[in-house]
C-alpha cells in the first residue's frame, strides 16, 4: 500500500514542483482514505484521485494600484476554483504576504472536503493575494480591493465561485470588493459571504469559525465524558478566529490564557473574557502587527519571540495559521498534560506533529473544526437566495447541528478500537461524497 501511495505522490510531486504546502496537504488525505479508494474500483478507473488533486481552473492576475504617495504597486491576485462537484466554488480570500500558489491550492484542495463535510451545496475554491492590508489607509486598501475586483468578478457569480474572508479579508475587505463588483455587473446578489448585516450579511458569521471550533470540542470533550467548564485552554493568533473562539470558551466556563501575535505570545494567568475580549477588536483595529500592548493593558505577561504552547494547559486550540505547530511544540503541550488539541486554523500542525498527536491524544484537524466558518458562509447564501434574514438563535441553532454532525461523521468514518482518528474521519467522511457525485457527472 505504501508503494502505491509513494508513486501517486511522487507523479504529483513531479508535475506540482515546489508546492510543498500542496503536497502536504494532499499526503494527509490520500493516506486516509487509500484503503477505501482500493475498495472501491469505479473511483480507480474513473481516476477520481487524479482529477481531485488537479484544480478545475487556476485564475492569477495582476493587481495594480496607487499608493497614498502615488506610486504606482503591483500585487498578485489568485483564485483556484478546485472542485465543483457538489456546488459553486466556495472559500475565503486570503490578504497576506505568504500567499503564493502552494499556500492556495493546499486551502482550496482542503475545502473541498471541509464544505463536503457540511453537508451544504458547496465546492471548494480559495484565492487571494500576496497584499498586506497591515500599515495601510483605509483608502489603500480601498483601492487595492477595487482594483482586485475588476479582473475577478469576470471569473465569479452566485451561481459559479463564491469567495469569502480568511486572514486580512474581514468585513472591511468584504465590503470595498462587493461594492465594486456591484458597481461593474451592476447587480445586487450574494457574490460574496461575510457581507454587512445591512447589505445581505448573516448574524453569527463573523463568530461562526471560532463557535463552531468550541461546539466541535464540546463534542470530544463529551466523548471522553468531559466538559469545557473548569478546563484551560492555550489559543494562538488574536484575529477573527482566536476572538470567536475564546467568545465561546469563555461562555461555556473554560479558561483562555494564552493568545499570540507574530512578535512572540501572551499569558495571562487569570484568563481572558469580559472586556478583555473586546480589547482583542480594538488591538486588531490599530492594524498594528502585535499583541504586546495587551500585556501593558492587562498587566499579563508577554514572552516575545515564543510561541503559546510551552505553557501547561488541558486543550490547545491553534488560531493563526498553518503548520504553527511543530513535532516539538506537540510534544511539550502533552508532556505538560494536554489531552486535546483541535485546529481551527487550517493545517494548524506539521504533518509530524499531526502524525503524533493522532496516537498520543485526541486531536481533530481543521478541515473538520473550522468548518463552522465556510457553514454559516452557506448559510448566508440561503439567505441570501430566500431574501431573508435569519434570527441569531436560528443561525447558531443549525450552526450547532452541522457541528455535530460533523463530528459524528468524523467517528463513524474514524473509529479504531476504542479511539477516534479524527483525521481519517474528516478525510473518508468528506472525500466519500465529492467522489460519487464526480462518478455520476462523468469525466468532466
Ligand atoms: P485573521 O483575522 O487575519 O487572523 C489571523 C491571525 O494569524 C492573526 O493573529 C495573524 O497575525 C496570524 N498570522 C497570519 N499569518 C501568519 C503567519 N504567516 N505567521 C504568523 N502569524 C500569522 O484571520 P482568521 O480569519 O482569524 O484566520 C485564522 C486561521 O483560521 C487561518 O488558518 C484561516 O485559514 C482559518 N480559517 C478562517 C476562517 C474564517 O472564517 N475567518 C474559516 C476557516 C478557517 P498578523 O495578522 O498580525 O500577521
Amino acid at each position: 500500500m505504501k508503494a502505491d501511495i509513494n508513486e501517486f505522490l511522487t507523479a504529483l510531486k513531479a508535475k506540482t514542483a515546489g508546492e510543498k504546502e500542496f503536497h502536504q496537504a494532499v499526503q494527509e488525505v490520500v493516506e486516509s482514505i487509500w484503503d477505501v479508494y482500493q475498495q472501491n474500483p469505479r473511483y480507480k478507473k474513473a481516476k477520481i484521485l487524479e482529477r481531485m488533486t488537479e484544480p478545475e481552473r487556476v485564475i492569477m492576475f495582476r493587481v495594480p494600484w496607487v499608493d497614498d504617495l502615488g506610486e504606482v504597486q503591483i500585487n498578485r491576485g489568485y483564485r483556484v476554483e478546485f472542485n465543483s462537484a457538489l456546488g459553486p466554488y466556495k472559500g475565503g480570500l486570503r490578504f497576506h504576504p505568504t500567499v503564493t500558489l502552494s499556500i492556495l491550492k493546499f486551502l482550496g484542495f482542503e475545502q473541498t472536503f471541509k464544505n463536503s463535510l457540511t453537508s451544504l451545496p458547496m465546492g471548494g475554491g480559495k484565492g487571494g493575494s500576496d497584499f498586506s492590508p497591515k500599515g495601510k489607509s483605509d483608502n489603500e486598501i480601498m483601492r487595492f480591493c477595487q482594483s482586485f475586483m475588476t479582473e475577478l468578478q469576470r471569473h465569479i457569480g452566485p451561481h459559479t465561485d463564491v469567495p469569502a474572508g480568511d486572514i486580512g479579508v474581514g468585513g472591511r475587505e468584504i465590503g470595498y470588493l462587493f461594492g465594486q463588483y456591484k458597481r461593474i455587473r451592476n447587480e445586487f446578489t450574494g457574490v460574496l459571504t461575510g457581507k454587512g448585516l445591512a447589505w445581505g450579511g448573516s448574524l453569527i458569521r463573523p463568530e461562526a469559525t471560532g463557535f463552531g471550533a468550541v461546539y466541535f470540542v464540546h463534542h470530544m470533550l463529551s466523548l471522553l465524558g468531559k466538559d469545557i467548564a473548569g478546563q484551560t485552554f492555550s489559543v494562538s493568533g488574536f484575529g477573527n478566529v482566536a476572538w470567536g473562539a475564546i467568545t465561546k470558551i469563555a461562555e461555556l466556563g473554560g479558561k483562555v490564557v494564552t493568545i499570540s501575535g507574530p512578535d512572540g505570545y501572551i499569558y495571562d494567568a487569570d484568563g481572558i473574557h469580559g472586556e478583555k475580549i473586546d480589547y482583542l477588536l480594538e488591538l486588531r483595529a490599530t492594524n498594528n502587527d502585535i499583541v504586546e500592548p495587551y500585556a501593558e493593558e492587562f498587566g499579563a505577561k508577554f514572552y516575545p519571540d515564543r510561541r503559546p504552547w510551552e505553557q501547561k494547559v488541558d486543550i490547545a486550540i491553534p488560531c493563526a495559521t498553518e503548520n504553527e505547530v511543530n513535532l516539538e511544540d506537540a510534544q511539550l503541550l502533552v508532556k505538560n498534560g494536554c489531552f486535546l488539541l483541535a485546529e481551527a486554523s487550517n493545517m494548524g500542525c506539521t504533518a509530524d506533529a499531526a502524525e503524533y498527536l493522532i496516537k498520543a491524544i485526541s486531536y481533530a484537524p481543521g478541515k473538520a473544526v473550522n468548518a463552522g466558518g465556510v457553514a454559516v458562509s452557506g448559510l448566508e447564501m440561503t439567505q441570501n437566495s430566500q431574501r431573508l434574514n435569519w434570527t441569531r438563535e436560528e443561525v447558531d441553532g443549525r450552526l450547532h447541528i452541522i457541528m455535530r454532525e460533523i463530528h459524528d461523521t468524523c467517528v463513524r468514518y474514524g473509529r479504531e478500537g476504542d479511539k477516534i482518528n479524527y483525521v481519517k474521519g474528516a478525510n473518508v467522511g468528506g472525500f466519500v461524497k465529492v467522489a460519487d457525485a464526480m462518478l455520476a457527472q462523468g469525466v468532466v
